[in-house]
């Protein structure tokens, strides 16, 4: 876990940063050696003040007491993008695009380049009309999804909200369609009383390529 040292956030929503904190200290106190690198969209930054200054006096404890650790790796070293090439070293390129989830504030999905892979990752989004230029021919493409059968067992007003903001396994496939990924991994998987299995169903309905349910620390 200490090597754990950047990381990509999507959004701000806080089914995506609640575990933040965690990932500011837990790595510091097992010995991550330097703050975090986060990359992010605007307001990340507000955030992380924020978070830090909740965890002031954890950090005095740990630093001035016994615990036999410095404050050298303490923190987050935030920085708030937009889209484009955000991260870049030996052996990967991070490119963020700006997805769409919502008015009044930046979501964005991330593009990894390896010497041998190109992995998307979409974040949370509704369909976007860029996505099969964009994503075209990617070896992993890693989407969120809702069942549209548990969709369908939503109140009016929530299934506005999730059409304006999400995609449904029919939405989904057609995307897959056209860029046609060498795997599609379904994540933030929104079932409403639906399967995993049943979600993957829906998939396949309308698509013919590999696709699997995402897990975490799964490895593909
Ligand atoms: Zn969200
Ligand atoms: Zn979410």
């Amino acid at each position: 876990m200490e090597n754990l040292t950047t990381a990509f956030l999507t959004h701000l929503h806080s089914d995506h940063t609640a575990g933040y904190a965690d990932l500011i200290m837990t790595p510091w106190v097992l010995g991550r050696a330097q703050p975090l690198s986060v990359y992010g969209p605007p307001g990340l930054v507000n955030m992380t003040e924020h978070i830090l200054s909740a965890y002031e006096m954890d950090r005095d404890m740990r630093v001035c007491g016994l615990e036999p650790i410095t404050g050298a790796g303490y923190g987050a070293a935030a920085s708030e993008i937009g889209p484009g090439v955000c991260f870049q070293d030996n052996q990967v390129s991070v490119e963020a695009f700006e997805v769409d989830h919502g008015k009044g504030w930046m979501a964005l999905g991330y593009q990894f380049t390896t010497s041998d892979r190109r992995i998307v990752i979409s974040g949370d989004t509704a369909p976007m009309d860029s996505a099969a230029q964009l994503w075209k021919g990617c070896d992993v493409l890693v989407h969120e999804v809702y069942s549209k059968k548990g969709y369908d067992m939503r109140e009016p007003h929530w299934r506005r909200y999730h059409a304006a903001m999400h995609t449904s396994t029919a939405q989904l496939a057609q995307i897959a369609d056209q860029v046609r990924p060498k795997l599609l991994v379904l994540t933030h998987l929104l079932l409403w009383g639906s399967t995993e299995e049943e979600l993957v169903s829906e998939i396949r309905e309308h698509y013919d390529g590999e696709v699997v349910c995402g897990e975490d620390l799964g490895v593909y």
